[in-house]
Order: C-alpha cells, then structure tokens, then sequence
C-alpha cells in the first residue's frame, strides 16, 4: 500500500480529548454542562446505531444528553410541537432531529423549526447561507469533519484541485463550500456528470459523497492525490464499505480514509465541537 491512512480515530479522539477540557472549564465557570438533545422518530435501525453512538459521544466528553423517542405514527405537526418544547429548554444547548424521518413527514418543516442557535447538525437555512457567503460558526459535522482531517495531516487545501462527488444539501453542497472557503478550485460532480473519472482524475482533493459502493476506482484517481470516502455502503458481504475501492485507490492516491473510521467518527466529534459552541453562545 502507497497512500497514508487518514485515521479518523485518531483525530477524534484528540479533538474529543481537547472539548473534554474545555467542558470542565465550561463547568467550573457555568455551574452546569453543555446540553443535546436528539429526536429520534420510530425505529429505523439504522438511526437507532446512529443516535445511540451520538450519545456515547456525550457521554465520552462529560456533556448532558437527551434522547426523546417519538412513536412512528406522530404527524409533522406533533413532532414540529416536540422540536418547540426542546427549543424553549434552557438546559438544552443543541438539538438535532435525526434523519430520515418516517416518508409521511414533512422533513424540510421539522429541520426549519429547530431554533438557528441550537441548530447543531446546521441543516437549517440560515446556516446553509451563511457558509455560502463564507461567515459560518457553526458548521454541517461531516463537511467540518473532513476539513480537521485535513488540516491533522497537514493537507494543503489553498490552490489545489478539489472535486467532490455528490451535491446533497448535507454534504456535498456544504463540503464543496468549505473547500472554496479554504481557497480550493472547487468542481462538483453529480448523477448527470458525462466522464466521472475525466473529473475525478483532475482532484489533488477527491471527497466522495454519493452512497455508491465501488464507484471510485484506481484509475479514476490522481497518483498522489487525498481521497475521502463518506460512502457509508453494505457490500455483497453486507460489510460496511465507502464509495472508493480502497484496494485499487490506495495503490495510487497519496492519502486514503478507511471505511469504517475514516468520516464517520469525524461526523460525531464534530456534532460534540458544535454543542459546545452552542453552549458557549448560550452563556454569552
Ligand atoms: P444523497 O443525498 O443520496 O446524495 C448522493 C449524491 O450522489 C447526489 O448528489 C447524486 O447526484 C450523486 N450521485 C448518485 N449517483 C452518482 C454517480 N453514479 N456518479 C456521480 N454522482 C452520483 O446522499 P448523502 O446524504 O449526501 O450521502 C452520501 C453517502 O454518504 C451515503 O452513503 C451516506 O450514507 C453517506 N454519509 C456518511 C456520513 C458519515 O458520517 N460517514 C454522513 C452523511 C452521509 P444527483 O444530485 O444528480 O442525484
């Protein structure tokens, strides 16, 4: 293997480490700690790892967290009308809604309805705009995550090719602004792109955020080149896999995130460094 691996266990649990102090000291001065709460609709399993590991998260650090379990059959207005109650919790500092919610809600609703100042999976519109204008404090977790990756292993991002597969409102979209942000040359790449691999070869920067198991493939990537993987697949073994084929892109790429503990970690901390920040703005 050629390419350096991008631990994301590593980083995490430095960062992890660095919000712990800073959580004692919030404690010391504040009397109380930082505060999340997740709401979780039904039982889709998937969300139910995913919520259960943000907990651990909290847990890890020393913050208070909350999770309120709302039966499947509960309308948009019933779960906008819990979003309400946690917003107007003064011992809660973020609060996300974990996604996707049952098909019969309406998801963009219940996203508007989280208070812009515990919004800390920033999902919500006033965040989205003010990353695109380049003002963002707090930031979508998977986006923030990959750019601390970055920055751990000392990736330049300022005057590189950086390409991302992928244009969701979550990740791709926001990846793509954070990029610029840091002075990349920015390409998106997405369903209706002709030559992927024409595009994928040009990246110094190559994130992949489609949810395509062996989309990204050797010959698509630039020798040398930092390939994230946010793929989150099952394979034919039904073994957890990104988009990238990591045996034929780490022969050629200069840097490669692993599945799992590559992104997904990062996702987590990043949600933890947002509470954080909440809280703080809160005692502000
Ligand atoms: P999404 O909303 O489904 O978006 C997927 C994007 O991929 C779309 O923009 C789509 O293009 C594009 N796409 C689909 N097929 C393509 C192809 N053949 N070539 C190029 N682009 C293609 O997905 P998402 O929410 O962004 O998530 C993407 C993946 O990341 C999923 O596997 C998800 O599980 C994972 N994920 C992981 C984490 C983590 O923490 N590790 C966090 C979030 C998501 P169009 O817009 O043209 O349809």
């Amino acid at each position: 293997m050629s390419a350096i691996l991008i631990d994301g266990k590593l980083v995490s649990a430095k960062l992890r480490g660095e919000v712990t102090e800073k959580r004692i000291e919030f404690e010391k001065k504040y009397g109380r700690k930082p505060g999340l709460c997740v709401i979780r609709v039904g039982e889709d399993p998937a969300s139910v790892v995913y919520v259960r590991n943000k907990l651990r998260a909290c847990e890890e650090v020393g913050f208070a967290s909350t999770c309120n379990i709302l039966p499947e059959s509960y309308t948009t207005e019933q779960v906008i009308a819990e979003v309400e109650k946690v917003n107007a919790d003064p011992t809660v500092d973020g609060l996300l809604v974990q996604l996707p919610l049952p098909k019969h809600i309406d998801e963009a609703r219940v996203v508007a309805a989280v208070a812009p100042e515990k919004d800390v999976d920033a999902f919500g519109k006033l965040d989205a705009g003010h990353l695109c204008l380049d003002e963002g404090n707090v930031l979508p977790c998977t986006p923030a995550g990959i750019m601390e990756m970055l920055k751990h292993y000392e990736i330049p991002v300022a005057g590189k090719e950086c390409v991302v597969v992928g244009r969701s409102n979550i990740v791709g979209r926001p990846m793509a602004a954070l990029l610029l942000a840091a002075d990349g040359t920015v390409t998106i790449a997405h369903s209706r792109t002709p030559d992927l691999g024409a595009v994928t070869r040009r990246a110094d920067i190559l994130v992949s955020a489609v949810g395509r198991a062996g989309l990204i493939t050797g010959d698509m990537v630039k020798p040398g080149a930092a390939v994230i993987d946010v793929g989150m697949n099952r394979n034919a073994e039904g073994k957890l896999c990104g988009d990238v084929d990591f045996d034929s892109v780490k022969e050629v790429a200069g840097y490669i995130t692993p599945v799992p503990g590559g992104v997904g970690p990062m996702t987590v901390t990043m949600l933890i460094c947002n509470t954080l920040y909440a809280a703080e703005n809160a005692e502000k």
